[in-house]
């Protein structure tokens, strides 16, 4: 059988021209290519992200966990007060990360599919000093999307940094980083921005990086702000310089897949495509007769559906999907994870409708066999792309 469509929520299929990128002899960190690949895709990230000019992006090796902790670490310490908007499995881990730095940590909870309330974070920022507000943009154990503006903008007007975990969003969701006023959005290359795993990027704002000059605890070194600042600096100004080896292999196709982003009538055009994608999905899973663990339609995300399984149907639906060509995932959220899958769509996919028909076929095939009846053709038939 042909390879199987990867439709999880990260690592997902990759343009061939991301995929020509990687491949090939490994570039020295300080060759002309790499220089200008990182010059390049310095500049086209505060693009995407939408930033100040006077952010800084950084780009490291490692995942998003890794993007969580850098930024973490270069904002708080002991004693600091934070406060993390909790949506899912990876707020969870955004809350224990600030514990391990011996930060104050109070967690505002939604409901399981839904967003936390905006007055109780409110309530929970004015209740003492607050140096951070951690916030997950898509949280990927529940496809529910958090807006982040209000929650950046309230941040902004109490002196309380914002950090917002977009490994589930950047390039597929609208973030404004200069016109919310947010401080940190960290990614990883595996998801939307369309790039195997191993890249840990973000952006930080000046502000945020006030804030790090002003620790008296410093980061662990190869995670410091200050640590890269000069490394990205050069390469920003065409000079090749050395810290730790970076990912050269990545690197290179990270300009590829940012040039991509870019060229795709910009970011809003990129944007707007994953919603008009998810939008058609939604429509397929619902003529599947499925319903989303997502409570609000409004807060569904563009970059993954979290699906729950009809009445009859458990877990087994996931090799039956495998055994039709497709790969989709489990649930993740501890005490829900048997009653929902979820599936990615991000990246390049979007724009390949053949094989967004695909895995609707796929799945309402392997539902049928799982016992559940529904019209899979009619439901192939909502992706028109
Ligand atoms: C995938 C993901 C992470 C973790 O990324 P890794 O690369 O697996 O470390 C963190 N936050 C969110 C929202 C994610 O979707």
């Amino acid at each position: 059988m042909a390879r199987p469509l990867l439709m999880i929520p990260g690592p997902i299929e990759v343009s061939p021209a991301v995929l020509d990128a990687c491949s090939g002899p490994p570039p020295s960190h300080v060759s002309p290519g790499i220089i200008d690949a990182v010059g390049v895709a310095i500049a086209r990230m505060r693009e995407v992200w939408r930033s100040e000019d006077d952010s800084q992006p950084f780009i490291l090796s490692g995942g998003g966990t890794l993007s969580m902790e850098v930024a973490l670490c270069n904002v708080l310490e002991p004693g600091d007060r934070a406060v993390v908007v909790h949506t899912g499995y990876f707020s969870a881990r955004f809350a224990e990360m600030a514990r391990r730095r011996s930060a104050t940590v109070v967690v505002v909870h939604a409901e399981p599919g839904e967003t936390a309330d905006l007055s109780r974070v409110h309530a929970a920022l004015k209740a003492a000093p607050t140096k951070a507000l951690l916030i997950t943009h898509v949280d990927t154990s529940t496809g529910v999307r958090t807006n982040p503006k209000p929650l950046c903008e309230l941040a902004r007007s109490l002196g309380t940094l914002s950090i917002v975990d977009g490994v589930c969003a950047t390039a597929g969701e609208t973030f404004e980083m200069a016109a919310w006023g947010a401080d940190v959005y960290l990614t990883a290359s595996q998801k939307a921005l369309g790039l195997p795993p191993g890249l840990a990027l973000m952006v930080a704002s000046s502000r945020a990086f006030s804030a790090r000059h002003r620790l008296s605890l410093q980061p662990p070194m190869s995670m410091d702000w200050r640590q890269w600042l000069p490394i990205h600096a050069a390469y920003e100004d065409r000079r090749g310089s050395y810290f730790s080896t970076p990912n050269t292999t990545l690197i290179h196709a990270l300009r590829v897949s940012l040039d991509e982003i870019v060229a795709d009538g910009g970011i809003h055009g990129r944007i707007a495509r994953h919603q008009r994608v998810a939008d058609e999905l939604r429509g397929a899973w619902s003529h599947l007769g499925l319903s989303l663990l997502c409570v609000q339609e409004r807060n569904a995300a563009n970059t993954l559906s979290a699906v729950r399984y009809p009445a009859g149907v458990g877990p087994e639906l996931i090799s039956a999907v495998k055994a039709r060509g497709v790969v989709v995932a489990g649930g993740l959220l501890p005490d829900f994870k048997a009653q929902y899958f979820r599936v990615g769509h991000m990246g390049y996919v979007t724009e390949e409708p053949e094989l967004l028909r695909r895995t609707v076929q796929a799945i309402g095939e392997a539902l049928i066999a799982c016992g559940h009846s529904c019209d899979v053709v009619g439901a192939v038939a909502k992706i028109t792309g």
